[in-house]
């Protein structure tokens, strides 16, 4: 496959494998777009949930989302969805009740589907915006969204120093279930991407991990 004319950086990893500090880091260091998936599923999740919807009633989850016109607004270094012109801050979108049904909306085709093209489309923005490329986070960017990603790394870390990042984070967070139903759902299941780098964040600190990424994309580059 032929790679992206934009220079894309695509990191995938479960739940707290330090995802977004260090992809936060490496788009402040490249002057890319920091793009974070996760939330936009968990403002989707937000949306539906407020509107009463439950990830068991898929009629009434299609009909939901044919409601929700998503939106972008960019802020330093990262973007930020919003839904019919509102943008849920972190407590609304990291609550206890979208923690718990993220996973679940997150494994419906067509919740997937409907958020597939503004993932895509994330990439004119960052150009429009005037940055140097994209950095993107997730669970299937470098398997579905972004396959064509000039770099792809797949993150990891042990389940202790996991639960304990979530701990020293005040979250109350169910990252086994999370990962459990992310990883066996049939559509863009969590999973390292074929020919993706693989780092364990387990034993290194967010400086190793962030150094060792961009000295791979600045020898590659
Ligand atoms: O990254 P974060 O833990 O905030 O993601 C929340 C949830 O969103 C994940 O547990 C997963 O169910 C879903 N997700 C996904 N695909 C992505 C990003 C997140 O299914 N690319």
């Amino acid at each position: 496959m032929s790679k992206h004319p934009t220079t894309i950086i695509a990191i995938d990893g479960g739940a707290a494998t330090g995802k977004s500090s260090t992809s936060c880091a490496i788009a402040k260091s490249l002057e890319f777009l920091h793009v974070d998936t996760g939330a936009h599923y968990r403002t989707v999740t937000f949306a539906l949930n407020q509107a009463g919807i439950p990830p068991k009633d898929l009629d009434a989850v299609t009909e939901g989302l044919a409601t929700l016109n998503l939106g972008t607004s960019v802020k330093g270094q990262q973007a930020f969805l919003s839904v019919n012109g509102y943008k849920p801050n972190d407590s609304e979108i990291r609550s206890t009740s979208v923690n718990s049904l993220v996973a679940h909306f997150a494994a419906i085709p067509s919740v997937r589907k409907f958020l597939f093209e503004y993932q895509r489309e994330q990439v004119k923005v960052a150009q429009k915006k005037g940055f140097k490329g994209l950095v993107m986070e997730g669970r299937d960017i470098g398997s579905v969204i972004f396959p064509d990603a000039q770099f792809r790394f797949y993150l990891h870390a042990d389940a202790e120093t996991r639960s304990l990042r979530r701990k020293k984070q005040g979250q109350e967070d169910a990252i086994k279930q999370r990962d459990a139903i992310d990883t066996g759902r049939k559509d863009a299941p969590l999973k390292c991407p074929e020919g993706a780098i693989v780092i364990d964040t387990s034993e290194n600190t967010l400086e190793q991990v962030i150094a060792t990424l961009l000295q791979i994309i600045r020898n590659q580059d």
